[in-house]
């Protein structure tokens, strides 16, 4: 006869469930479904890598929202970039900066998606700003470099860990 387990959180409960982790006894109040089995909820949370990426709709959707707003308020932004020395450096803080807003909003998950949002946000200031120059086909390659740092920058913030 199978010994009865008791939830570790609420030691009153009785439970046939078990972390696939820590192997503590869950009840199903607790328990939290990840890919990889049942966990605690301590050791779903716990690791970094097994749930990075996956962003849930709603972080998805702030992301973007916080992309747009990057995208807009980076207008200005990239014009005063333009007009300072050392342009490509200060690009690839602001866009580190713009890239860690939106991993923040998307619940610091990272992964593609986030990255491709960051780094949408990022190039639209400097392609809106650039574009004249891009059509009349004189363009400086330098705000160009500018631009790829931030982008970068803004990739990297929403790397997974
Ligand atoms: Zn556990
Ligand atoms: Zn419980």
């Amino acid at each position: 006869m199978a010994e009865s387990m008791h939830c570790y959180r609420h030691p009153k409960r009785e439970t046939r469930v078990s972390c696939a982790t820590c192997g503590r006894p869950i009840c199903t109040e607790c328990m939290v479904a990840t890919d990889v089995g049942i966990k605690c909820p301590e050791d779903a949370r716990l690791p970094r890598g097994a749930r990075a990426g996956v962003m849930k709709t709603d972080q998805v959707l702030r992301s973007i929202l916080v992309g747009v707003g990057v995208a807009l308020a980076g207008i200005p932004i990239a014009y005063v970039l333009f007009l300072l020395p050392f342009t490509w450096l200060i690009s690839a803080a602001a866009g580190y900066g713009a890239g860690v807003l939106i991993n923040r909003a998307g619940g610091r998950n990272g992964g593609p998606l986030a990255i491709v949002i960051a780094v949408l946000a990022t190039a639209v200031p400097f392609l809106v700003l650039l574009a004249p120059d891009l059509l009349a086909g004189s363009l400086d390659p330098r705000p160009l470099i500018a631009m790829v740092f931030a982008v970068i920058a803004a990739g990297v913030a929403n790397r997974q860990v």
